[in-house]
């Protein structure tokens, strides 16, 4: 966001902070975490309210692995790296696990179930199946449709479950330890010398010896190094009124993961998706209005799908998620900062991804270390 100067003198007050996190999110909460453990002070800055972007606007569906099926991701990422990110997910589900666990964080295992929309999504379901299998990942691969809703195959992962994200963010902010700063949008950074980097928001000015970037989608905004690295893309949702019986004991992921469903802990049945048919509209955006053409869609799947479901869609909402340009996180520190990290680009699987991505992006901007699969260097 750019400033005017009408609007900010830079007559604000001069706050000092250890560690600065801007991003009130689930990454943003979690890098807090990480860096309270390592010793460190930390102050989160937030634009609006904690979790009111992503992090609290998603299905809040913990299914293990990358942005694609298990297959395609070895042929886009290599295998290594494939297993690595495999590793970070399975890391991050055991950290919200804990999270949840220690707060009384509603948390549902109820596995989860990659559908097939026809033939074709079959065979690609069934080869994902066996690379997880070689790899021993014991995922089991299904002929027949599990829901008897009109699937092609199935692959079950009964390790997967679903959360609060909203509770699940609050639980990490609370154990985080972490000061909140909220209704404050940051509109500069600048690294005067080591270990000072002077942050510009619109109540205070930091000055603080490290600064880590949460901001996703809206990272671009910030920082010109984000630019054609970060990409604002909208997910939009619907949410039926509560059923008066259950449809779905799971979390069904369908059409290569445009397409997705569970039932909430209040008993609505959850659908969203639908972004894939309408790219012009949904890809490069920050605006989270609802639209008709993806919420049409929405309902003619729900039709189509769930024909047993007769409660009215009672909620419509949606969110900017940050697509990476390659589909991985993005860890490092900026090129012309190197005391401001950054842990960016979920490209929307935050859940899967991001506790142990954030605990790598601490690990960078605290001690160096390479984030390994998701290094940011690997952009060059
Ligand atoms: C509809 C929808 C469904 C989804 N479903 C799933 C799912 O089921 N499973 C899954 O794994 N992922 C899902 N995702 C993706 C997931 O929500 C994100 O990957 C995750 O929330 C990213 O967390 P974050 O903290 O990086 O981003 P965010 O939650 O977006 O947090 C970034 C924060 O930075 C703040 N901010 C931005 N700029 C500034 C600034 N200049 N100054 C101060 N603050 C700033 C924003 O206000 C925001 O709160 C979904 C996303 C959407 C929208």
């Amino acid at each position: 966001m750019t400033v005017s100067v009408w609007q900010a003198d830079d007559s604000q007050p001069i706050r000092e902070v250890d560690l600065l996190v801007i991003g009130g999110g689930i990454v943003g909460c979690t890098a807090a975490y990480f860096a309270q453990q390592a010793g460190r002070e930390v102050l989160i800055t937030e634009m609006r309210d904690l979790a009111l972007g992503a992090s609290g606007r998603n299905a809040g569906f913990m299914i293990t692995g990358p942005d694609t099926y298990y297959h395609h991701a070895i042929e886009k990422y290599g295998h290594a790296v494939t297993r690595e990110v495999w590793a970070i997910s399975e890391q991050t589900h055991r950290y919200w696990r804990g999270f949840a666990g220690r707060n009384q964080v509603p948390i549902r295992e109820c596995g989860s179930l990659l559908l097939a929309e026809s033939a074709h999504e079959a065979r690609d379901l069934e080869l994902a199946a066996r690379a997880l299998n070689a790899d021993r990942i014991e995922v089991e691969y299904l002929t027949r449709d599990p829901l008897q809703r009109g699937f092609h195959g199935a692959i079950r992962q009964p390790w997967d479950g679903a959360v609060h994200p909203v509770k699940l963010t609050e639980a990490v902010f609370t154990e985080s330890g972490a000061a909140l700063v909220t209704n404050n949008e940051v509109y500069r950074i600048e690294q005067t010398k080591p270990g000072v980097v002077m942050v510009y928001s619109r109540l205070f000015r930091f000055q603080a010896r490290q600064v880590m970037i949460c901001t996703n989608a809206y990272a671009a905004l910030l920082e010109p190094y984000f630019l054609g690295k970060v990409i604002p893309t909208r997910a939009q949702v619907l949410a039926t009124a509560p059923l008066k019986q259950s449809v779905l004991d799971t979390c069904g992921y369908s059409d290569y993961g445009y397409m997705y469903y569970r039932e909430t802990f209040d008993g609505r049945l959850l659908l969203g998706g639908a972004r894939n048919q309408f790219k012009a509209l949904e890809n490069d955006t920050h605006d989270d209005r609802v639209t008709d053409p993806v919420q049409r869609a929405l309902e003619a799947y729900l039709k189509q799908r769930f024909p047993d479901v007769d409660a009215p869609v009672e909620r419509r909402w949606a969110g900017i998620m940050g697509f990476s340009v390659d589909g991985l996180p993005l860890v490092g520190t900026l090129p012309d900062k190197p005391d401001v990290g950054f842990a960016v680009g979920f490209t929307g699987h935050g859940l899967a991804l991001g506790a142990a991505t954030a605990e790598r992006a601490v690990d960078r901007l605290l001690k160096g270390t390479h984030a390994g699969a998701v290094d940011a260097s690997r952009l060059g």
